[in-house]
C-alpha cells in the first residue's frame, strides 16, 4: 500500500498519489494533518482504501476528519466523495454551490461525465450520494478553521468548469488549484490543458488567473501534480499556454470544418510533443476532449 508523502510546504501537509489512470504523480489529494483534520480532493471511488490507508499510517482516526473539499464535481476530484462521506462519518463536505446539486444527486453527472471521457471511462468508477445536510454550499469567501492557524478559504474560480473553487489555505500561504491553473507535470514537458466540455469558458478562466494572482501565494498545490513555489510565473504561463490552444483551435476552425478533422490535428501535434508520457490512448482521448471543451466554448460564446 502507498503512503502519503510529506509536502515541502509544511510538515502536516501531505499529497496522496492516486495513480490517476494508473499515470504515476497525475492525479493527488491532499491531506492537513491539523487538530480539525482536511482532505483536499477525493479522487475516484476506489481512492477510498487508499485514502483510509493514508489516514491510518498519519494516525489519524477516520471519525476525526473534519472536511473534505472537493474543488469540483468532475469525477477525478469528487468521484470519493459519498465513499469517503460514508467512511469519515464526522467530515462536512465543502462544495461550490453550483456543483453541491450534483453531489447530493450524481445521476445525471455520471452519464454526462462517461460521454465526455468515452473509452477511459473504465477508470472513473462510480459515484454515490453525498447526504444533503453533511454538504457545506460555497461561494467564495467561507473559512473554515482546521486549528493551530491553519484556514481554509473557498476561493471562486470559474472557468475550467462554473462549480470550481480553489481552497487557500492561510497559514501556508497554498492555493490548492484543482483545475483552475492546468495540469503542471514538470517531469512531462510542463502545462497541459484542462478545457473540457460541457462548460469550460475561457474569458472566465482568464479572470480567474486574474483574480488568482491578486492573492498572496507562496505554493501552489496542483491536483494534477504536486506542491510549486513560484506561483505567480507558474499562474502567468499557465495563461499563456491556455491563450495559445484556444488561438490555435480558432485558427484551425477557419481551415477546418469537420470538429473530427481538427480533433485529429491535435491530437497528432500533441503525440508528437507529449508521445512519450502518456499511452496514445489516453493522450488522445484528453486531446479530444479539451479541443471539444473550446470548439463548445466557442460555438456557444462566440457564434457571429
Ligand atoms: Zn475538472
Amino acid at each position: 500500500m502507498r503512503c502519503a508523502e510529506p509536502v515541502e510546504a509544511d510538515r502536516n501537509l501531505f499529497i496522496l498519489d492516486t495513480r490517476m489512470l494508473e499515470i504515476q504523480r497525475y492525479g493527488a489529494l491532499y491531506i492537513l494533518k491539523t487538530p480539525k483534520p482536511a482532505i483536499i480532493e477525493t479522487g475516484f471511488s476506489h481512492t477510498l482504501e487508499e485514502t483510509r490507508a493514508a489516514l491510518d499510517e498519519l494516525k489519524i482516526r477516520p471519525d476525526d476528519v473534519a472536511y473534505l473539499l472537493p474543488t469540483h464535481v468532475h469525477m477525478d476530484h469528487a468521484g470519493g466523495a459519498g465513499f469517503l462521506a460514508e467512511a469519515f462519518p464526522s467530515a462536512k463536505v465543502i462544495c461550490h454551490h453550483l456543483g453541491t446539486p450534483h453531489l447530493i444527486n450524481p445521476s445525471k453527472l455520471v452519464p454526462s461525465v462517461q460521454r465526455a471521457v468515452g473509452v477511459l471511462f473504465s477508470h472513473y468508477g462510480t459515484m454515490k450520494p453525498v447526504a444533503e445536510e453533511r454538504v457545506i454550499s460555497v461561494k467564495g469567501g467561507e473559512c473554515f478553521e482546521l486549528g493551530d492557524g491553519y484556514v481554509l478559504e473557498a476561493i471562486d474560480a470559474p472557468g475550467h468548469a462554473p462549480h470550481h473553487a480553489c481552497f487557500y489555505e492561510r497559514k501556508t500561504k497554498g492555493l490548492f488549484t484543482g483545475d483552475a491553473v492546468g495540469i503542471y507535470r514538470p517531469e512531462a514537458t510542463g502545462f497541459t490543458m484542462t478545457t473540457p466540455p460541457p462548460a469550460f469558458h475561457y474569458e472566465d478562466s482568464l479572470s480567474t488567473l486574474q483574480r488568482l494572482r491578486h492573492m498572496e501565494l507562496r505554493w501552489l498545490y496542483f491536483t494534477h501534480y504536486g506542491a510549486f513555489a513560484q506561483p505567480y510565473k507558474l499562474i502567468d504561463e499557465y495563461e499563456a499556454e491556455l491563450s495559445k490552444w484556444v488561438e490555435a483551435i480558432i485558427e484551425k476552425t477557419r481551415e477546418l470544418s469537420d470538429p473530427q478533422a481538427i480533433k485529429e490535428y491535435f491530437v497528432q501535434l500533441e503525440s508528437q510533443a507529449l508521445g512519450e508520457f502518456y499511452e496514445p490512448v489516453i493522450l488522445r482521448q484528453e486531446v479530444e476532449m479539451n479541443v471539444q471543451g473550446v470548439l463548445l466554448y466557442l460555438r456557444k460564446h462566440r457564434s457571429s
